[in-house]
């Protein structure tokens, strides 16, 4: 075996040994680094993983984005060559029912899956045989309307933190003090990277942007004004404005330190769609809104579609409304999580906004 070869290190090792030579890393490299372990390592998902995702609590979830989506394309004309493209899809199970779904309006898109995890690949593959693999949106094909889903896809991509400090604004970094990671303010002004009525903020106060998903806006966004086309991007975060850290981690449904076991843990931040919906409109895409997912998804017709589905398997039906309730339930997944939506400048408005 060949000692000290990278994969075969921890991550903690890695980080400690890097800051040890080169001093502190970015908030941001430590997250990168951390969920390309994380996820590259394992299928985090379900009650024997450390978390569980809208569709992997029930197949409504998938159902009513499937209907969405159907709906949006009958309105715009029924193009065959259609994409539906999903980001980071987990186990595949939202596409299997999303396309179980769009199936019945006749709408059979080719499939994307834009996903980095080899092993979530493999899953991914036996759940939905047709689908085609890339490692970002630059190589899914140029023509043709994209119907693009991401569920709990932007709130794992890294994020950058300022902190203000008594010397004024600094990136927010991880050291290694005290036999662990914490963490300190680096050392380079980062004034100018701050809005003007930000640079006063007391001493400790934290802006936290995502790079990443403003990227991933502005590319989505590129894609519907040239090609056509819909989008539901869902995620926990809020709609208005905030400061603060919300970096966090789970580990076996348990929020952790997020700096404690990088690599082992799921770490992630909410996403700040006020700050996505301008990227999005900048570019010339319709932004549709952005609800929360018990108005979006009571708006669909979650609650039919429960009394059909225990209409058909009343053994089920407690569970069927137990799950339909952590979906909506405004103390559960209903009010934290929204859900946005954009199209192309020449595709209609769409339901539940
Ligand atoms: N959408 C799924 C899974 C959410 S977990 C569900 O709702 O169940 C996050 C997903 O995004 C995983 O599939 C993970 O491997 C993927 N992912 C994380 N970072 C990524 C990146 N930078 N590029 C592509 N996929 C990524």
């Amino acid at each position: 075996m060949n000692e000290g070869a990278p994969s075969e290190k921890s991550l903690t090792e890695v980080f400690e040994r890097l800051i040890a030579s080169h001093g502190p890393i970015s908030v941001s490299h430590f997250m990168a680094e951390s969920n390309a372990r994380y996820y590259g390592g394992r299928d985090p998902l379900g009650a024997q993983g450390d978390f569980i995702t809208a569709p992997e609590i029930s197949q409504m979830f998938g159902e009513l984005i499937g209907l969405w989506l159907a709906d949006m394309w009958v309105k715009a004309g029924r193009d065959d060559m259609v994409h539906y493209v999903e980001l980071g899809p987990g186990r595949g199970t939202l596409a299997k029912d999303v396309l179980a779904t769009t199936r019945r309006y006749g709408l059979e898109p080719k499939v994307h899956f834009v996903e980095t995890s080899l092993i979530l690949r493999d899953i991914q593959l036996a759940t939905v045989p047709r689908a085609q693999f890339h490692d970002d949106l630059s190589s899914v094909p140029p023509y043709g309307p994209v119907l693009i889903v991401g569920n709990e896809f932007l709130d794992a991509l890294p994020v950058r933190q300022l902190v203000s400090t008594g010397q004024g604004w600094r990136e927010r970094m991880v050291g290694w003090q005290d036999g662990k990671f914490a963490f300190v303010a680096g050392d380079k002004p980062m004034d100018s990277a701050v809005p003007e009525y930000m640079r006063g903020a007391e001493p400790g106060t934290i802006i936290e942007t995502c790079p990443g998903a403003a990227a991933s806006v502005y590319e989505i966004a590129g894609r519907l004004v040239k090609q056509g086309g819909a989008a539901l991007l869902i995620d926990y975060g809020h709609d208005a404005p905030r400061t603060g850290s919300t970096l966090q981690a789970l580990k076996e449904h348990r929020m952790v330190d997020p700096l404690a076991m990088p690599g082992e843990a799921d770490l992630t931040a909410h996403v700040d769609f006020a700050a996505l919906a301008p990227i999005a409109q900048s570019r010339g895409a319709r932004w549709l809104g952005t609800v929360t997912q018990g108005h979006w998804l009571r708006h669909l017709g979650i609650e039919v579609r429960a009394e059909r589905l225990a209409g058909v398997a009343p053994e089920h039906r407690e569970a069927i409304f137990a799950a339909m309730e952590r979906l909506i339930g405004e103390g559960q997944m209903g009010a934290l999580f929204k859900v946005m939506g954009l199209a192309g400048p020449d595709w209609h408005g769409g339901e539940g906004f």
